[in-house]
């Protein structure tokens, strides 16, 4: 301060100072150092010193860029004001502004960083993010619903419905009745367009239906426990040499343990089972007939015993009368004429016991057929249920010999960097109908050639395997889906000639596909799911076509 008094000559420093403070008051500045050597060079009639001219000069570049991006910020803010959009309606707008405001109203820098936040989000139209903007989205309410415009929400209600609808069970009437009452609900919003009330009918409807999907995965839960259950408790009660315990065990594999039910797999226990009782339907006759006949063998031994025994009664009665007239006879034709009687009786007592021998023989010969039968049918069943690898009509893999493959195949992708392996799926189209048509046995000479047909059109590395009825699967080593499907595709075109001969009629058959690339480290089980879903769709797409999952 002394420098600055030194330089100024004329004017004491005192008045200086007097006249500084002044400036300061004037100016309603605060009296810090800075502010009072300003204003005491300015009294003096000095430039303001380097220091404080820099600092004014970096404050005005501040205030003046700040200003700008408050500028440029309210411009925004009222162009975005005008902006229409699906999560922020007019109402929604102004609520969030609001809550901004209040947020942060003593805190400038703030302000700005939630205010560019919420720009942000309008422009993008999605939801505010709190941590940014400091404000939860308002709560929907329902005139907020009612300032949405109708055109967002009809696509959106239109979807809604659709698949709320597909997935409620027409069968429950009380699903059926939802699915309905949404579907008016729907066309109500397409007329009148999104009115409070409908949207609070849509509301209470989805409430019912989440409620109704809730019990229903419920019910899955409870039947896949029971499944699992009633397989493990028929492999125990399943006696431990019979034929029934190999089903079983499949049964129980089939369904598996603790992974969660899949549609495959459930489908498979249930045609395993399907199966199982048509065996046994077929073991059970044929044991009841043999059973009846022997019934019926032992019934007609009895009689014959019986006749036997009157036969036998009847010659004693004879003989005795015969012994009588011996006795009494008076001459010696008289005694010739009894012993000639005597000898009749005898030989034709001989005759009946001959004829009744035979025939007991004969059905004795009868019921040890009968018995070799029973034994037999047992014997065949057991064979059926043991785990062999092919199956029998069509001579390819059934499901054991396709689970050895499949574990080759894996292992293989396991050890080769970058090994492939597609996974096909083939269904007969409506095999029903050539069943109902032709006849079982020509349904399966179908089966028996189609499987002949694609043998011998796949490689030798390919492996081909009846899945169960008229399923069958593909494993194509090396291959992505995309090839696969060409090589289904192909084999489809194949099938354009006769399958083979009917009493002299061709007989045309087609398949559909489904094929998935397998993923390292999944089961086969889980790859033929998505098979399955890639068929489905080709069934669904008019069939003779294979998709790709
Ligand atoms: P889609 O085109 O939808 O597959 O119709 P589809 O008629 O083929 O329907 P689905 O697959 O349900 O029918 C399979 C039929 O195959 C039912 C069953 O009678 C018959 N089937 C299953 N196994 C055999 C078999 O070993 N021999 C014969 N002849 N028919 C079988
Ligand atoms: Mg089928
Ligand atoms: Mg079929």
């Amino acid at each position: 301060m002394d420098g600055v008094a030194t330089k100024t000559g004329s004017t004491p420093a005192a008045t200086l100072a007097k006249g500084a403070l002044r400036r300061l008051a004037q100016a309603q500045l605060e009296p810090t150092p800075e502010n009072y050597a300003r204003a005491y060079a300015e009294e003096a009639g000095q430039p303001p010193p380097a220091a404080i001219e820099d600092g004014r000069a970096e404050l005005r570049a501040e205030l003046r860029s700040t200003g700008q991006a408050w500028a440029a910020l309210v411009e925004r803010l009222a162009r975005n004001l005008e902006r229409g959009g699906r999560q922020w309606s007019a109402a929604r707008r102004k609520e969030s502004l609001k809550r901004v405001f209040d947020g942060s109203r003593s805190d400038a820098q703030r302000l700005q960083q939630r205010l560019q936040s919420l720009m942000s989000a309008w422009e993008t139209d999605q939801p505010s993010d709190p941590a940014q903007t400091g404000a939860e989205d308002p709560p929907l309410e329902t005139p907020q619903r009612a300032e949405l415009p109708a055109e967002a929400w009809r696509p959106v209600l239109g979807s809604l419905q659709g698949s709320v609808g597909a997935a409620l069970p027409r069968e429950v009437p009380q699903a059926a009745a939802l699915a309905d009452r949404l579907a008016e609900l729907a066309d109500g919003v397409a007329r009148e367009g999104p009115t409070p009330a409908l949207a609070a009918a849509v509301e209470s409807v989805c409430a019912q239906a989440r409620r109704l999907f809730q019990h229903r995965h419920h019910l899955v839960d409870e039947l896949s426990a029971l499944c699992r259950e009633l397989s493990h408790g028929l492999v125990e009660l399943a006696e431990d040499d019979s034929w029934a315990q190999g089903q079983c065990t499949a049964l129980h594999l089939t369904l598996g343990d603790d992974s969660p039910p899949q549609v495959r797999g459930v489908r498979a226990a249930s045609a395993l089972l399907a199966e199982t009782r048509k065996q046994q339907q077929r073991v059970r006759s044929e044991r009841q007939a043999a059973r009846e006949a022997l019934k019926q063998l032992i019934q007609d031994m009895v009689l014959e015993v019986g006749e036997l025994g009157e036969h036998a009664g009847r010659f004693q009665l004879a003989t005795s009368q015969h012994a009588a007239a011996i006795e009494s006879a008076q001459s010696l034709e008289g005694l010739a004429e009894v012993v000639k009687a005597l000898l009749h009786d005898t030989r034709s007592v001989q005759a009946a016991v001959g004829r009744s021998q035979q025939k007991l023989q004969a059905d004795q010969t009868r019921a040890t057929e009968l018995e070799d039968r029973v034994r037999a049918l047992e014997g065949e069943l057991r064979r059926l249920s043991e785990e062999v690898s092919t199956d029998a009509l069509t001579q390819v893999a059934n499901r054991r010999g396709l689970d050895q493959a499949f574990e080759v195949e894996r292992a293989r992708c396991e050890r080769e960097a970058g090994a492939t392996l597609a996974v096909g799926l083939i269904d007969i189209d409506n095999f029903k109908k050539l069943n109902d048509s032709l006849g079982h046995a020509a349904g399966d000479t179908a089966l028996k050639s189609l499987a002949a047909a694609v043998r011998e059109r796949l490689r030798p590395v390919d492996h081909l395997a009846r899945f169960g009825g008229e399923e069958f699967v593909l494993l194509l080593p090396g291959l992505a889906a995309a090839e696969a499907q060409q090589v289904m595709t192909r084999l489809q075109r194949s099938l354009s000639e006769a399958l083979f001969l009917h009493e002299g009629r061709e007989v045309f058959v087609t398949f559909s596909g489904g094929v998935t690339a397998f993923r390292a480290g999944e089961t086969l089980q889980a790859a033929l799911e998505r098979a399955d879903e890639a068929l489905y769709e080709a069934k669904r797409t008019g069939k003779n076509r294979t998709c790709i999952a």
